[in-house]
């Protein structure tokens, strides 16, 4: 029993570690992994971990019956042992009897879960100082609305007529739950993006930076939804628009030609490739050079 219940709690102390080390470098480490990852999960199943180990400890027997290594009653009488006689191995038992030591957590359960939280929630907090601090909500309000400002003219020039880009800073339009970066009214005038893309796109057109693939994604989003203000209903089809606008987007908002183009079909070779989860948003055929769907069939570069 001793034995089983070691080997479970070794990869299940390994994955903690694990999960801490990789809450850390998702704060500080390389951009790619936020944008992969929502964090969210890790803490998730870190709870569950902690959780489940709770429970576990709880159920496991923590005492062992008392075993009365001396002469039992049955030798006594059948030997006429002496009741207080000397056991030559009591001393080596009594050795032997604390070998098997309990893990810590095995001994005070209460105390590790509370260890178990507190570390979370001081990684949680960590997280949303970082956040508060370098996300979106972290710039003053007066250079949020430039930015919009900005991205809502580009977006105008997309959809070919007057139309505003909103930062759903609230989360109550896109966001994880609604599992979408932006969110557009067919032909109408107004549309949402995530605040990710919203900062994304304020780091490229302000501070000139290139977070690669996810800049790529930033500019396709906007495209993507000035596309259907501009009308277009079919999700491939605008998709395939917004990653040949999103050449022109990018260039304006400060990438030479060749970046643009370069994240755009870095862009294109990821839809291919992971379909984006459903068929809906995948690239129809005719979406490639000379293709129904090139804006400029003219030009042999594409997008
Ligand atoms: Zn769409």
């Amino acid at each position: 029993m001793q034995a089983s219940a070691d080997r479970s709690a070794l990869p299940v102390a390994a994955l903690r570690i694990a999960l801490a080390a990789f809450v850390l470098a998702w704060i500080f480490g390389p951009y790619q992994l936020r944008s992969s990852v929502p964090v969210l999960l890790v803490f998730l199943i870190a709870l569950g971990l902690e959780i489940h180990f709770f429970v576990g400890v709880l159920k496991a027997p923590t005492e062992r019956p008392e075993r009365d290594r001396g002469p039992q009653a049955v030798d006594r009488e059948r030997f006429g042992y002496p009741h207080d006689v000397e056991d030559p191995y009591e001393e080596e038992l009594d050795d032997a009897d604390d070998l098997p030591l309990p893990p810590a957590g095995r001994r005070r359960p209460g105390r590790r879960l509370l260890v178990g939280l507190g570390l979370i929630g001081a990684l949680a907090l960590l997280l949303w100082v970082v956040e508060s601090r370098t996300g979106w909500a972290g710039l003053s309000a007066e250079t949020r609305a430039e930015a919009t400002a900005r991205f809502s003219a580009e977006a105008s020039r997309v959809a070919a007529k007057p139309v505003a880009i909103r930062c759903d800073e609230s989360g109550q339009y896109v966001g994880a739950v609604q599992h979408a970066d932006g969110v557009a009214k067919v032909g109408g005038d107004l549309a949402f993006l995530t605040p990710e893309r919203c900062l994304d796109l304020y780091r490229l057109a302000f501070d000139g930076e290139v977070r690669g693939s996810r800049t790529g994604r930033a500019l396709a989003v906007l495209a993507h939804e000035a596309w259907h203000l501009r009308g277009v209903r079919d999700e491939g089809t605008t998709e395939c628009y917004a990653l040949q606008s999103g050449v022109e987007l990018g260039r304006r908002l400060g990438l030479s030609l060749e970046t643009a183009r370069g994240l755009m079909r870095q862009q294109l070779a990821e839809n291919r490739l992971h379909e984006r989860g459903s068929a809906e948003y995948l690239l129809p055929a005719g979406c490639r050079d000379g293709g129904e769907l090139d804006l400029d069939a003219d030009d042999p570069e594409f997008p």
